[in-house]
């Protein structure tokens, strides 16, 4: 094929080994469609204590064992193991070394609430053990993709320590930013740990932040290119200083570098017509096996099932990003529209401790599981009739697409990826895929649901809603498509130098 890339795609969280969020489902989903594309991805993440060997079946690779991988003071011997991305021939190397990722939880420790204190050292050694695991393996990488802060250290390293090296002569480094309030933020007494000079923790180190040292900005300074995952969060994060978390600067001076892709779905894995998750599968042709999913999940909330009342799904991580503070600012207005809410989430204890009152004090309308639960998510896409989605921000949001084609109306604040995905059906009956407010409040949170639970009662203009946003199409191809654009724009100007 012309322009085969080969394409080292680097996540700390690949669905379905590991998981916390979104990121998981693209790093699982984009290799997959570029290798469906005709290119050479192979994807590098850590080997967690929770992945099981046997089910992946995870192997050795004799090359690759023991390779010293130098921290601090220390030599630390990583090897790594291989699998497939299941169903399909996209190969996963896991880099394993058990002091630092034989570990249940990957970034916090639930145990604690708190970022494990070794966070820094455990993917700056990430970062070097990708590096040499690659050389090692004698896969020269057209383009190194990097996702987020754990990741960002490649396009540093590769700028910084391996300048001369022939084998990385042809790299290019994209860094995608999925979140850009996480940072990988530390005291620059970190250094010292990581085995780097102090005088990177002064004035004018790229990675240097505001008197810490700071992974991400290393990473978006060193890369060739800065992706987000939405057009919207794009513009967002250089303009608005709430949402630019003190990198707006640097950001703007990077704006030709700077692109916002959305992020896409993958049908595979979330789609009501061949879903395993669900009890009953559906179609837009044939939406009986939505009202199945409906009452399956009113018994497994412990909610009364009627049919008139239109059901809310959350699925969500409960972190201040994702408006729970208006949600519970305007549950008793939203109680009073007479719905029902199923939430699933888990995250900051005092969003437990919230949701958990709320469900306490409305066990007939509000049910609440403080899990991780991939299969109760599939089934509350299924059997909602609408979903919540009221973010302070949101880079891009996977879960108004996913309700989209399970028939499960969004109602969404207009930021970031919410904002380039769902339209207001007030404003625009004729394209409305779902119910948009603009200000951060209780009421014009309540407003939305209001709309939308008039609408509800009107069941046929619903199920003809339903049916149109059932077909839209948010595939993952679209997306790929625009990633190999720029991947070879880049290879190009690179051969041109
Ligand atoms: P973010 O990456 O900010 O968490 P996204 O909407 O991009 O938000 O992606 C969230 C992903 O994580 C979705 O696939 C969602 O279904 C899943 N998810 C979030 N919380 C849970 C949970 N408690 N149980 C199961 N899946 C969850």
């Amino acid at each position: 094929m012309k322009n085969r890339l080969r394409v080292l795609y680097l996540s700390t969280e690949v669905a379905p080994f590991a998981k916390t969020g979104g990121l998981a489902d693209v790093a699982s989903a984009l290799p997959k469609a570029l290798f469906e594309d005709g290119h050479d991805v192979r994807v590098i993440m850590p080997k967690y204590g929770n992945i099981n060997e046997r089910r992946y079946t995870l192997r050795e690779v004799i090359r690759l064992k023991e390779i010293p991988i130098r921290v601090g003071k220390q030599d630390h011997m990583v090897s790594a193991k291989s699998a497939f991305l299941p169903d399909t021939k996209v190969q996963v190397y896991f880099l394993d070394y058990k002091p630092f990722f034989e570990r249940t939880d990957y970034y916090v420790d639930s145990a604690t609430g708190v970022d494990f204190p070794d966070n820094a050292e455990r993917f700056f050694l990430f970062c070097k053990a990708v590096l040499e695991t690659i050389k090692l393996l004698h896969w020269e990488p057209h383009i190194i993709h990097c996702n987020d802060w754990q990741t960002a250290m490649v396009p540093w390293l590769l700028k910084n320590n391996y300048q001369e090296d022939p084998f990385f002569a042809k790299a290019i480094t994209v860094l995608s930013v999925h979140n850009l309030a996480y940072q990988g933020s530390f005291p620059t007494e970190t250094l010292q740990r990581l085995g780097l000079p102090e005088e990177l923790g002064s004035a004018g180190s790229e990675l240097e932040c505001y008197g810490k040292i700071n992974f991400l900005k290393a990473g978006l300074s060193a890369a060739d290119i800065i992706t987000t995952v939405s057009p919207t969060y794009a513009i967002e994060i250089q303009n608005d200083p709430e949402l630019g978390c003190g990198l707006n600067g640097l950001l703007k001076d990077r704006k030709e570098d700077l692109c916002g892709i959305l992020n896409g779905v993958d049908y595979a894995v979330w789609n009501p017509e061949t879903d395993p998750l669900i009890p009953e599968k559906f179609s837009a042709a044939n939406l009986k096996g939505k009202i199945k999913n409906k009452e399956e999940l009113m018994t497994r909330a412990r909610l009364p099932y009627n049919p008139a009342v239109p059901v809310i799904g959350v699925i969500s991580r409960l972190a201040d990003q994702k408006g729970f503070d208006l949600i519970a600012a305007a549950m008793d207005d939203l109680l009073a529209l007479k719905v029902q809410m199923v939430i699933l989430g888990t995250g900051e204890p005092k969003y437990h401790k919230l949701l958990e009152k709320l469900s306490k004090a409305h066990p007939q309308q509000v049910a609440v599981f403080l899990t991780f639960d991939d299969q109760l998510a599939h089934l509350i896409e299924a059997g909602s009739d609408m979903f919540l989605m009221p973010s302070r921000y949101e880079p891009c949001g996977l879960n108004q697409m996913y309700s989209l084609r399970y028939g499960t109306i969004p109602i969404v604040r207009k930021t970031g990826g919410l904002a380039d995905t769902i339209i207001d059906y007030d404003a625009d009956a004729n394209h409305g895929n779902g119910f948009v407010f603009e200000k951060y409040d209780a009421k014009a949170l309540k407003s939305a649901v209001s709309r939308a639970v008039k609408l509800f009662k009107d069941d046929k203009s619903w199920q003809k809603l339903i049916k149109r946003c059932m077909k839209l199409d948010f595939s993952w191809h679209a997306a790929a498509d625009k990633y190999v654009k720029l991947y070879l724009k880049l290879e190009n100007s690179k051969k041109k130098k």
